[in-house]
């Protein structure tokens, strides 16, 4: 049997996957997306973008919302534990939210990219100067975008859940019966945010039109479960959300950008989006910069013109580093005890000021931030 041969093979057809192709198949190459899951496959996600991923996705909000959820967010409350403490109203539209399980099927779909659905990556092997993936996919360049599990990263050497500080989040998501809904607090124009204790991680409680998406994510997996249900028990007996959550809490790691270490590129290989650790690591959003990677690599694999030895993708390396800094964690106030440099963050984050100019300003809608534009960028 001959190989399905193609330029780009790219495994994994979550935003950063898509987002790659459709650049790359834009520009006129020939690009196949593998994915394991047939799509509109589900993805464990709270579902919140900002108006940067709608500018650099260029997406037709209008057309979007056709037959699909778009929940714009104005407002949002902020709490520590689970006490509110701050509602921080912007009177404009600043965020929006999506099913993930639409909003990936979309992008996929309009990629225009040749798609390999229900087929998961098992092996590929380098032959004659090109890479044959499950000993049927011919290409000259793979790009790994499986998420944090990725395959293909494995392949390039990152040794994935093993001395990696990865962020465990648990969620739900349904649609409300009308009785849920009228025992749901939560609206959809004002998500809230309740921080842990001792901030190692946060919960939130989403409403998208009908839909209700829960959650709580944090460092580590100790004890994550009974965080979980004490986050949802709590919401629960204030009236924030229905006590009568259908089915289990669905369970997802990923690594946010400080904590992150593998590598992103080498002969004929490059890596993006979750599979390269890019989370933000305040706000553990990961959609962004998932999309800017993909958007990076597809700027580096059209220059490399069809040379994709590893020195020819370095670019794409220095695009990275240039767009969301150097790895490892800033030392903040090291100086002062850890209990008490605890407390005094604790004691800010109750504040309304600290909730709208740092939280929510700063570290989840990046406003300091515009979106990527790459004919101005490091790329
Ligand atoms: C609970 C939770 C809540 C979150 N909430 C938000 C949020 O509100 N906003 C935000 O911006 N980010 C959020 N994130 C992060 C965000 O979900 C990810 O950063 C984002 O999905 C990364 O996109 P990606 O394309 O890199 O990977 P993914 O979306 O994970 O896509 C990877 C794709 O690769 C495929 N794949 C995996 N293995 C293989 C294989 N062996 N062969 C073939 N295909 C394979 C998968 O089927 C999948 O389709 C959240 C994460 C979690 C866990």
């Amino acid at each position: 049997m001959s190989a399905d041969s193609c330029d780009v093979l790219i495994v994994g057809g979550g935003p950063a996957g898509s987002t790659c192709a459709r650049a790359l198949k834009q520009a006129g190459l020939d690009v196949l997306i593998m994915d394991k899951a047939v799509f509109p496959r589900d993805k464990v996600c709270a579902g919140w973008i900002t108006p940067q991923v709608v500018q650099e996705l260029s997406l037709d909000l209008g057309d979007y919302a056709r037959g699909r959820v778009l929940q714009p967010i104005d407002s949002f409350i902020t709490g520590m534990g689970e006490q509110a403490n701050a509602e921080v109203s912007y009177q404009k539209v600043v965020s929006y939210g999506i099913r993930r399980c639409e909003f990936d099927h979309y992008l996929l779909e309009r990629s225009g990219a040749r798609l390999r659905l229900g087929e998961a990556w098992k092996s590929m092997e380098w032959q004659g100067g090109r890479w044959l993936v499950n000993g049927e996919v011919s290409a000259a360049l793979v790009i790994g975008a499986g998420g944090h599990f990725c395959p293909v990263a494995r392949h390039l050497g990152a040794h994935l859940g093993k001395e990696e500080r990865a962020i465990s989040a648990q969620e739900i998501e349904f649609e409300m019966t009308d009785s849920q809904a009228a025992q749901c607090a939560v609206t959809g124009v004002r998500p809230e945010l309740y921080f842990c204790e001792d901030l190692k991680g946060y919960g939130w409680c989403f409403r998208k039109g009908n839909y209700l998406n829960v959650g709580l994510g944090r460092e580590g997996n100790h004890r994550l479960a009974e965080h979980v249900q004490t986050f949802a028990r709590s919401l629960a007996a204030q009236g924030r959300i229905p006590p009568d959550l259908p089915g289990k809490f669905k369970g997802h790691a990923y690594l946010l950008y400080a904590h992150g270490n593998r590598p992103v590129i080498g002969d004929g290989i490059m890596i993006i989006g979750d599979a390269a650790g890019l989370a933000y690591t305040q706000s553990g959003e990961g959609i962004r910069p998932a999309i800017e990677s993909g958007l990076m690599a597809a700027t580096n694999v059209l220059a490399a013109s069809g040379d994709y030895r590893r020195e020819r993708l370095v670019q794409y390396e220095t695009a990275l580093r240039a767009r969301f800094g150097e790895r490892g964690e800033a030392p903040a106030l090291s100086v002062l005890p850890a209990k008490l440099r605890l407390a005094l963050a604790r004691a800010l984050m109750r504040t309304q000021w600290f909730a709208r100019n740092v939280i929510l300003d700063r570290w989840f809608l990046h406003s300091q931030l515009p979106a990527l534009n790459l004919s101005r960028s490091a790329t």
